[in-house]
């Protein structure tokens, strides 16, 4: 953080390449967990925003974009999706957007359990109501978890920070295939898989390990304007065949998804899928 003037900006760090700074209003709350350094700021342009280890991971300008379309393209995919874990999401938003589907039963796995306590208070925007009885809160390492978890799942959300740090065994193929073994037979995955601009390794490697573990896999992406070049990526995967239907879909009152959003996701402009498919 520097203050010039009268003045801070959040300088990002650990983005590589490339340091976006934000002009901050007031840094509502600062503190160190055992597996990170959590803020929330307020800043001019993005509103309120989560920062992990000095590096933004949601605003209440765009989170949504990236928790509706990490969540209701799966959801929109699986024919009946009653059970649905979701590996990180802290700031909760993904869970927010899922429990807008008729699902039964949801499982958060998020190691750090300050992220959600101050997500939940001082992030209204992104967190919404957390008091919905489907959802069921397990604090711990998803690496773990994927290990035991049992056959059972249909739609896995990945919503994991960058990957370093805790995150960093989130983008490997083990992990996956432990996510896989937990998935039933017509069970899909998701993952967020970084910047197919100025990360396209990770997401190759990310759409490389789906196809070698799935019999359908495919890239979407979003464009939401806090992450750098502002074009994100999904891997997407599953065992069973998945296609959209061709009947309209409810309206859950999303705010950037829609159904030509969602087949349109998937047609990758040229440049992207070289770096990524080809
Ligand atoms: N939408 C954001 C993005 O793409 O930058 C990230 C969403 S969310 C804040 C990411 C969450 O993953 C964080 O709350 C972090 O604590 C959690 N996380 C990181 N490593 C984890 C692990 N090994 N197991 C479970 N949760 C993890």
């Amino acid at each position: 953080m520097q203050k010039i003037d009268s003045d801070y900006w959040l300088i990002e760090q650990d983005r590589g390449n490339l340091t976006v700074s934000y002009r901050l209003k007031e840094i509502i709350f600062s503190e160190k967990s055992t597996f990170q350094h959590v803020m929330i700021a307020d800043s001019y342009d993005f509103g309120r925003m989560l920062i992990l280890d000095g590096v933004v991971q949601t605003t209440a300008l765009d989170g949504h974009i990236y928790n509706e379309m990490i969540s209701h393209v799966p959801l929109f995919l699986h024919k009946n999706p009653e059970k649905v874990l979701i590996i990180g999401g802290g700031d909760c938003g993904a869970a927010k957007e899922v429990t807008k589907h008729s699902v039964k039963e949801v499982h958060m796995v998020e190691i750090d359990e300050l992220v959600v306590t101050a997500c939940s208070k001082l992030l209204p925007e992104v967190s919404g109501n957390l008091s919905d009885p489907r959802v069921s809160f397990i604090f711990a390492d998803g690496i773990e978890f994927a290990k035991n978890a049992e056959l059972e799942y249909d739609v896995i959300i990945v919503d994991s920070s960058d990957p370093e740090g805790p995150a960093e065994q989130l983008f490997e193929i083990e992990f996956y295939q432990h996510l896989k073994n937990a998935l039933k037979d017509d069970g899909i995955l998701v993952c967020q898989s970084q910047s197919p601009l100025f990360q396209p390794n990770i997401t190759r490697k990310t759409f490389n390990s789906f196809q070698e573990l799935f019999a359908y896999a495919d890239v979407y992406y979003a464009v939401v304007p806090t992450y750098p070049g502002g074009f994100w990526s999904f891997t997407i995967g599953s065992k069973s065949p998945f296609a959209i239907s061709n009947d309209p879909l409810p309206d859950l009152g999303t705010k950037y998804f829609n159904k030509e959003i969602m087949i349109n996701s998937f047609q990758l402009p040229e440049f992207l899928s070289e770096k990524i498919k080809y």
